[in-house]
């Protein structure tokens, strides 16, 4: 899936009735909500991770993306939290300026900061559920779909649709989640997922690390290198048959563009979510 990222809005709505019309901001075009900032925590200094409290009711599939905007700028962020959860959680990069537009603001907001929230979610990079193995591939932020996805998994027997399903049973699923940073800061999600993996013997998580010889990084002992270059030897190790696989990539253009050479002329099943485009 070549998902093209949102471009800024910088539209003057005059006719809106909505809650945040501010006329000294540029305003946001359309049908949106707003929600509310409940909870941040700052992992490192340019990764954060947001719980919303929509003013409406907000439906999304695991996997899928929710728009948000602030200062009349918009982006779609994918949702870390379950359907299930009653607010929305996401784990944000932040770009710095000149480049980062609205993350730079998000930066900056407080606990009960309102922002606008477009109604509903948005997006096809949700499970396939017809696939027996399902390969999780992510950068940093790129984990986050995958979580929402496991989260659903363990909290909603009846999900995925068993119509969907084909001839499989819901014990039939692995899940794999291969996950890369630079630093062992990045993970966001790394105790979830090392907790799943060691309850569930059908969920595993493989983090790795690029820059493993970096002060950083020196209590780290895991996998070394990165997660693109170690994906091939990861599931041929595995042994499985590639016509019951999906292999997802998410984040990082590069890494998803080099997932993709490596399954596309293959019988693996290759998804992908890109959050932002190689030449910008
Ligand atoms: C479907 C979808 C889901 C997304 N989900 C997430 C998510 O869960 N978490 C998240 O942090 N971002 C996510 N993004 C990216 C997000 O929408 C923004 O593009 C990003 O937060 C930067 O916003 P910005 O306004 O500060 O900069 P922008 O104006 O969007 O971009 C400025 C420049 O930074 C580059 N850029 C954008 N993101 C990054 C990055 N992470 N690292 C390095 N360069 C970057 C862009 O290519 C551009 O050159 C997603 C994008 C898409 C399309």
């Amino acid at each position: 899936m070549n998902t093209k990222k949102f471009d800024t809005l910088f539209i003057i709505n005059t006719n809106s009735e909505n809650k945040m019309t501010n006329e000294s901001q540029p305003q946001i075009k359309g049908k949106f909500t707003t929600c509310k900032l409940i909870k941040r925590e700052d992992l490192t200094h340019d990764l954060i991770k947001f719980w919303l409290e929509p003013e409406e009711s907000f439906t999304f599939k695991p996997g899928q993306y929710c728009t948000i905007g602030t200062g009349g700028l918009e982006r779609p962020y994918s949702i870390v939290s379950s359907p299930d959860e009653k607010n929305i959680e996401l784990f944000i990069e932040v770009v710095p300026p000149p480049d980062g537009n609205l993350t730079p603001l998000l930066h900056e907001l407080s606990i009960g900061s309102e922002m606008t929230l477009r109604p509903r979610g948005k997006g096809i990079f949700v499970l396939q559920p017809q696939f027996k193995n399902h390969i999780f591939v992510g950068t940093v932020t790129g984990v986050v779909p995958y979580v929402s996805m496991l989260r659903k998994f363990l909290s909603d027997t009846s999900w995925p649709d068993p119509e969907k399903m084909e001839n499989l049973k819901r014990e039939d699923y692995q899940f794999h989640v291969l996950e890369g940073a630079s630093y062992v800061d990045e993970f966001g999600y790394d105790e979830e997922l090392t907790k799943l993996s060691s309850e569930h013997d059908f969920i595993h998580f493989y983090p790795s690390i690029s820059r493993p010889d970096e002060s950083k990084n020196s209590d780290w002992n895991g996998a070394k290198g990165r997660i693109n270059n170690l994906v091939e030897d990861y599931i041929s190790k595995l042994g499985i048959d590639p016509k019951e696989t999906c292999v997802y990539a998410c984040g990082h253009p590069q890494m998803i563009e080099d997932v993709e050479k490596r399954y596309s002329n293959t019988d693996f099943t290759f998804l992908e979510e890109r959050f932002w485009k190689d030449d910008e």
